[in-house]
């Protein structure tokens, strides 16, 4: 029997509806607008087009955006006062930088300035750290969408058996490590591992964030399993395609993402999922307190 298609786009317009509801009682009792500063150094096509998607997100949902757009050449220190004026605006709650950045800019230094109680995209150091040792501030929001995905069709992940393949510090790691949370057996794969299938068919629940069109064959999955597919690939024709061979693999698993309007839609919700929770928690609605850097670099004794 051919797989259930999870629908992306349905889940995400229902979260962002629920995302406007959250917008629309936060401002009525508190006053408070959410609001999310995203940065563009440069003008890459797709950066600017993700960046558009964003700000439009935005102001579906009720939430404020600050859009700060630079020249490829921007110099790193004029990039992060930015960030540093951006981390005491209060109108701000999520800072994100639209990646990736021209090579002379060090991009880790960039994200170690946003402020973690603002780093809605989840990739400041503390917050990788947060995820790690299962203390979560912002999940970073493709594999938190995928988690909402998976949570949506009620896919238990207990116990299970699940491959990621691809290990990007943005989607494989965080991604294996929030299924680990969940307490399933996760293997991680990447470009040098060797006989990829011998992972792949043993996936109960095969997550795919490679950037290589056809990388998953039917044969490398098994009957049953559940396919999550997170690649983008824009084929030489202009379709836009997965990491996985969809019309092959879906006569196999139970569930498959289409690419697009799989996990696409789910990433931008999420975005706006944690610039709003960031803005309840400074109004004192939500609860998770952010440790500050400096309590954790504390020497001991
Ligand atoms: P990335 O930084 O290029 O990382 C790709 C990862 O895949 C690396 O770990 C790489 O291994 C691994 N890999 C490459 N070829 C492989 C192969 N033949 N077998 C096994 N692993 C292989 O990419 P990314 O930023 O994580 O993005 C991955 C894909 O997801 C891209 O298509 C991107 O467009 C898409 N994406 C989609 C969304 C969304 O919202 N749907 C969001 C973000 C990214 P090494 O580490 O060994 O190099």
């Amino acid at each position: 029997m051919a797989a259930k298609i999870i629908d992306g786009k349905k889940v995400a317009a229902s979260i962002r509806l629920e995302c406007k509801a959250r917008v629309a009682s936060l401002r009525e009792r508190t006053g408070v607008v959410p609001g999310l500063a995203v940065i563009l150094v440069g003008d890459n096509p797709a950066s600017a087009l993700y960046v558009g998607n964003k700000v439009k997100a935005c102001a579906e949902a009720g939430i404020r955006s600050f859009r700060r757009q630079f020249p490829a050449d921007i110099d790193a220190d004029t990039l992060i006062a930015t960030i540093e004026s951006l981390n005491h605006d209060p109108t701000v709650h999520g800072i994100l930088v639209q990646l990736p950045l021209p090579e002379h800019i060090d991009m880790r230094r960039v994200l170690k300035t946003i402020d973690v109680a603002k780093d809605v995209d989840g990739f400041h150091l503390y917050n990788v750290g947060g995820l790690v040792v299962g203390d979560t501030i912002f999940p970073p929001c493709t594999p938190y969408g995928v988690v909402r995905l998976l949570e949506y069709e009620n896919i238990p992940v207990e116990g299970r058996n699940v491959v990621v393949v691809g290990a990007s510090n943005i989607v494989g790691k965080p991604m294996a490590l929030m299924l680990m949370q969940r307490e399933a057996t996760v293997s991680i794969c990447h470009a040098k591992t060797r006989d990829l299938a011998q992972f792949t068919i043993l996936a109960d629940i095969l997550v795919v964030a490679a950037g290589k069109p056809n990388l998953i064959l039917p044969q490398m999955v098994r009957s049953g399993a559940v396919v999550i597919d997170v690649g983008i690939n824009r084929l030489p024709d202009g379709r836009i395609v997965g990491d996985v061979d969809f019309e092959g693999v879906r006569q196999k698993a139970a569930y498959i993402t289409p690419v697009p309007g799989g996990v696409g839609p789910m990433t931008v919700t999420m975005l706006l999922f944690n610039t709003i929770t960031s803005a309840e928690r400074t109004a004192g609605i939500a609860s998770r307190a952010v440790v500050k850097e400096e309590v954790l670099l504390e020497p001991e004794g």
